[in-house]
């Protein structure tokens, strides 16, 4: 496996959202192609095992720790392997960064100008059906709370919303005592 080099603009150290994060060394152009995400080319059902089996381990570590990312509709890209400085990169309600996949290699590019020391982030997109296990810590004025696919946030603010005013009933509500 080729391992690649950390391009001059960016650097590696402690984020405030999460771990270890991906930092702008320089201020970064819209459309700027930053990290390329390598790592084992598998099988969908390979990918399965696997999700799920570092699914139960980061319960039990509370280490988020799924690096499985889908390249085609026959093939995804574990990107747990240490040369794999494109997993570092966190999740962000407003993300500056987005995935493209560019003839089967999935690339990180700027999605709008980054200033010099901002944290690079893209929308990990998970889907909501799970949203409970994956609290998001980005700061961001737009975060919703989970680490959600951006176009599934409308729903979850709605959910959100709703568990919000049933709590509220029932606490008004008189108790058993
Ligand atoms: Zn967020």
């Amino acid at each position: 496996m080729a391992s690649i080099l950390l391009p001059e603009a960016i650097e590696v150290r402690d984020s405030p959202i999460h771990g270890s994060g991906v930092f702008a060394r320089r201020d970064i152009e819209e459309g700027e192609r930053l990290l390329q995400y390598i790592g084992e080319k598998i099988t969908k059902a390979e990918s399965n095992r696997r999700g799920l089996a570092q699914e139960e381990k980061s319960k039990s570590t509370s280490e988020g720790a799924v690096y499985i990312f889908e390249l085609n509709k026959r093939y995804d890209l574990d990107g747990n392997v240490p040369e794999n400085t494109a997993r570092l990169v966190n999740h962000c309600c407003d993300n500056n960064c987005d995935a493209v996949n560019v003839r089967g290699k999935i690339y990180f590019e700027a999605i709008r100008k980054i200033k010099k020391g901002e944290e690079l982030s893209i929308d990990y997109g998970y889907d909501i059906s799970h949203f409970m296990d994956h609290p998001c810590r980005c700061g961001s004025p737009k975060c919703v709370g989970y680490i959600v696919h951006r176009d599934q946030r409308k729903r979850l603010r709605r959910l959100l919303n709703q568990r919000k005013k049933q709590s509220v009933v029932k606490k008004t509500s008189p108790e058993k005592g």
